[in-house]
C-alpha cells in the first residue's frame, strides 16, 4: 500500500499501512509495510535439484523470443547471469529496460527497488517481473516512507526544510524517490553522487542524503572537500533523528542512518590483512563501504568502475576487491592472467540478490509462455510520476550515469 499524495498543494500526507502480525511474517505470509519488498513468493517452483533446469530455461526463453528481455544485476548468481540479455548496475539496467520498447516483458534479475525503477522508466504497455518477490534490499528497507515523512516534518518544524535538498541514492523504494521529486531533490548513483551533491549545493544550504550514510559521507568529504564535522547522522529511530535544531542547521550533510549490509561488513582491518597476505596488491572498493575502509583503499568507485578498471589492467596485476562476492568471483574467472581476490576472508554474498535462482527464473519464464504474468512489479501512477521527476533531474545532470570513480 502506498502513501497518499496531495499533488496540488505540494503538501504530503500519508496513510500508515496496516501492519501484518509478526507471527505471519515469520511464516512467510503477508507483507511487511515497513519494508520495500514483499516477503512471500507464491508459485509452483521447479525443485532446485531438477537436472533439466538449464534446458527448461533455454526452451522457455527461446519460446518467448523478443517478447522478453532479461536483465541481470552484477551481483546475481552465475546460473542466472547465464540467461541475462544484458548485465549491469542498477542504473544501467534501468536505462536498458527503458530502451527495450519492443519487449513486452522485462524480467529483472535484481532486487525490488530496481524492478520499480524499471517500471517507472518503461512505457505502460511493458510489464516488469521480479522472479522472487522476497528479493529486497536491506539498505532500501532502512528508509521507510513514513520515517522519511517524519524526518521532513522535523526539518519543517525547525524551519530548515526550505534550505535542505534531498538527494536519494538509486537504492531506495519508489516512495522515497517520489518524496525526493516532490521536494525539489534528485536521485543519484554511486557514479554521479559527486555531481548530484554539487547540483544540490547550488540551491540549498544542506543536503538530506538518503538512505546510505556511507556513500553520502564518502562523497561529501573525499570529493567535495567537506569535513567529517559537516556531516551528521539522522537516525530515524530516535526522536528528531537524535539531533537538535542547532546541530542540523550547522550541518552541510544530514546523512540518513542506513547502510548496505554487504559493503558494511568490510573493515580497515580486513584491508590491512589482505595487504599483508598479498604484498603490493591494489585495494579497490565500492563507495558503499565505510569511510575508514575507503580511506585505506587505493581506488574507490562504482561497480562499473571496478569492472572496467580490473578488465583494463595489464596481465600480472593484483586486486583485492571490496564488493559483492558473486561479482568478485566472476571478475577472477574472467581475468585468469591477474590476481583478483576478495577483501574479506569470509563469504559476503548479498542474501536478497541471491534469492533469484534458476528455479525462480524458470518459473517466471514458463509462466509467461503459458500466458500468466507472475510477480509483476507495478508502481502506482502518482508515485511513479514524482519518482520520475527525481530521476529526470539526475539524467539532466552533465555526465549523469557515467562510470567514473566516485
Ligand atoms: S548489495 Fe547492498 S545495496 Fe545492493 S541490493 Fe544487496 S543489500 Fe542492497
Amino acid at each position: 500500500m502506498h502513501r497518499q499524495w496531495d499533488t496540488v498543494g505540494m503538501a504530503q500526507s500519508f496513510v500508515e499501512p496496516e501492519k501484518t502480525p509478526l507471527a505471519l511474517l515469520l511464516l512467510g505470509k503477508g507483507a511487511d509495510p515497513d519494508s520495500e519488498r514483499g516477503v512471500e513468493c507464491p508459485g509452483d517452483l521447479p525443485v532446485a535439484s531438477d537436472p533439466d533446469l538449464v534446458s527448461r530455461a533455454a526452451i522457455a526463453k527461446a519460446a518467448l523470443g523478443e517478447r522478453v528481455f532479461v536483465l541481470g544485476h552484477h551481483y546475481q548468481r552465475d546460473e542466472v547471469i547465464a540467461f541475462a540479455d544484458v548485465t549491469g548496475d542498477s542504473f544501467k539496467l534501468a536505462q536498458q529496460a527503458a530502451d527495450r520498447g519492443q519487449a513486452e516483458f522485462i524480467i529483472f534479475c535484481g532486487v525490488h527497488f530496481m524492478a520499480e525503477s524499471a517500471d517507472i522508466l518503461t512505457d505502460a504497455r511493458q510489464q516488469v517481473i521480479l522472479p522472487d518477490l522476497a528479493a529486497g534490499c536491506s539498505m532500501a528497507d532502512m528508509a521507510a516512507a513514513y520515517q522519511v515523512d517524519a524526518a521532513w516534518q522535523t526539518l519543517t518544524r525547525w524551519d530548515l526544510a526550505d534550505s535542505t535538498i534531498p538527494i536519494t541514492y538509486m537504492n531506495s523504494s519508489a516512495d522515497i524517490k517520489a518524496f525526493t521529486g516532490q521536494n525539489h531533490g534528485s536521485i543519484c548513483t554511486s557514479s554521479n553522487a559527486r555531481r548530484s551533491l554539487e547540483w544540490a549545493f547550488e540551491s540549498g544550504e544542506r543536503v538530506l542524503f538518503l538512505p546510505d550514510e556511507h556513500l553520502g559521507r564518502n562523497t561529501a568529504v573525499r570529493d567535495l572537500g567537506l569535513s567529517l564535522n559537516d556531516c551528521v547522522v539522522f537516525d530515524p529511530h530516535r526522536p528528531d533523528g537524535g539531533l537538535t535544531r542547532e546541530v542540523a542547521q550547522a550541518a552541510r550533510m544530514l546523512l540518513w542512518k542506513g547502510h548496505c549490509s554487504v559493503h558494511g561488513r568490510f573493515t580497515p582491518e580486513s584491508v590491512d590483512d589482505v595487504r599483508q597476505r598479498v604484498p603490493g596488491i591494489t585495494v579497490i572498493v565500492h563507495p558503499e563501504c565505510r569511510y575508514d575502509v575507503v580511506e585505506r583503499a587505493d581506488l574507490v568507485g562504482s561497480t562499473e568502475f571496478i569492472i572496467s578498471t580490473i578488465n583494463a589492467a595489464p596481465p600480472g596485476s593484483a586486486f583485492a576487491v571490496g564488493t559483492e562476492l558473486n561479482l568478485v568471483r566472476r571478475l577472477a574467472a574472467g581475468n585468469p592472467d591477474k590476481t583478483v581476490v576478495f577483501v574479506d576472508k569470509t563469504v559476503c554474498f548479498c542474501a536478497t540478490m541471491n534469492r533469484i535462482d534458476l528455479p525462480h527464473l524458470v518459473w517466471a519464464m514458463e509462466s509467461l509462455v503459458d500466458g500468466r504474468v507472475v510477480n509483476q512489479i507495478s508502481v502506482d501512477p502518482d508515485t511513479a510520476r514524482w519518482a520520475k521527476v527525481a530521476l529526470d533531474r539526475m539524467l539532466a545532470l552533465p555526465g549523469a550515469g557515467a562510470a567514473t570513480p566516485s
